[in-house]
């Protein structure tokens, strides 16, 4: 499988990233982990690539405040090897070190795996392997081949990053080439929900950095399922985050990944705040989570299994989280 012809870009200001998105119809290249599998495999066409690897500003980890501004550029090994986000943010921390294995995570960037494309055993499959079937509908198609019958996709979001930045209330700062376009949003707001486009960003718009809060008082923990330890996407993932006021649970969050086309979080309205860590049920937390999963026999494991498997994450993110607060 040979990587297509495309034309590169490599702007050495974010002055000159912001003429070409005006100027040229373009794709970001971070780590390139993602998006030039994708290229070999032809599920992705892209004429023109704009690398962002010659940005020192999309670069690095800043304490401002009560935040940190993390470089959607940053590598997912220089954040899990860094002491200040272990301490004051350890949540994106512990996330960061369960992706992949070290060769991956050394390229890889925060910005590239909160973009990365949803997965389904029928579509993340080599040329010739498709030529032997119809297209689906992520492919272009009509059909879904995991759901003969289906008008919808039912492709898995399986980034580990993303439900962690969420959980922890971080926000995406993300620039436009239309004017007015450049804002700051909740990195949930990312995600439209639907399988076969799963990101809402378009493709006039680049993501230059993640603002993850600093909080005190908190405990969180992330949970992640997989079948190789040492190296695989999650089967089920889960970040749980709880705030707590005098010896008090005063929020809590629980947020899954490979749970549908986007992170999921779940509502844990009455099963959390005003308790103490050890009242809380955790077979509540459990039963928290929406019954009616966009899960089908579309991944590795089936879809029965892969439903028990995150209300058993859950749980146990949940407890460290619980146990750290
Ligand atoms: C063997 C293997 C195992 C893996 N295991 C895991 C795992 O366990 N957990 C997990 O979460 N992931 C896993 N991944 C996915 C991998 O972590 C992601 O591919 C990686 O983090 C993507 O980062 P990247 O910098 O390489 O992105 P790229 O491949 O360069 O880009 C990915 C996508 O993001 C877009 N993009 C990149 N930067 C920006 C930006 N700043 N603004 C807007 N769009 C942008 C690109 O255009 C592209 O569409 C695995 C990948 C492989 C190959
Ligand atoms: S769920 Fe169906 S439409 Fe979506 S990628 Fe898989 S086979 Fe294609």
């Amino acid at each position: 499988m040979r990587l297509p012809y495309f034309e590169l870009f490599e702007p050495a200001t974010v002055p000159e990233l912001l003429t070409i998105l005006k100027r040229e119809q373009v794709r970001p290249l971070a780590g390139g982990t993602d998006i030039l599998p994708l290229m070999r495999f032809g599920l992705l066409q892209a004429a023109k690539l704009v690398s962002l690897r010659n940005l020192p500003e999309l670069k690095g980890i800043e304490r401002r405040g009560e935040t940190f501004s993390i470089g959607a550029m940053t590598t997912l090994s220089e954040i899990a090897g860094s002491p200040i986000i272990e301490k004051d943010a350890p949540l994106l921390h512990e996330a960061a070190l369960a992706v992949a294995a070290p060769p991956i995570r050394n390229v890889a960037t925060i910005g590239g795996n909160v973009f990365q494309n949803s997965r389904c055993l029928f579509y993340n499959q080599s040329a010739a392997w498709r030529r032997e079937r119809q297209p689906c509908l992520k492919a272009g198609g009509e059909v879904c081949l995991a759901v003969p019958g289906s008008r919808k996709c039912f492709s898995v979001y399986q980034g580990d990053i993303a439900p962690a930045l969420i959980a922890a209330g971080a926000k995406v700062q993300i620039e436009s080439k239309k004017k007015g376009g450049s804002r700051e949003v909740p990195v949930e707001d990312l995600f439209t929900g639907r399988g076969a486009q799963p990101l809402s960003l378009r493709s006039w718009e680049m993501a230059t950095h993640f603002v993850v809060p600093v909080l005190q008082n908190t405990g969180s923990g992330y949970a992640k399922f997989r079948l190789r330890s040492a190296i695989d996407y999650p089967l089920a993932g889960a970040a749980a985050f709880v705030v707590a006021r005098k010896g008090t649970i005063a929020s809590a969050r629980l947020v899954l990944s490979a749970a549908g086309p986007g992170p999921v979080i779940v509502p844990l309205d009455g099963v959390a705040a005003g308790k103490r860590p050890g009242e809380i049920d955790l077979d509540a937390i459990g039963r928290a989570i929406p019954k009616n999963l966009p899960l089908v026999n579309n991944h590795i494991l089936p879809a029965s299994y892969r439903r028990e498997m995150l209300s058993v994450f859950a749980k146990r993110a949940m407890k460290t989280a619980l146990d750290r607060v």
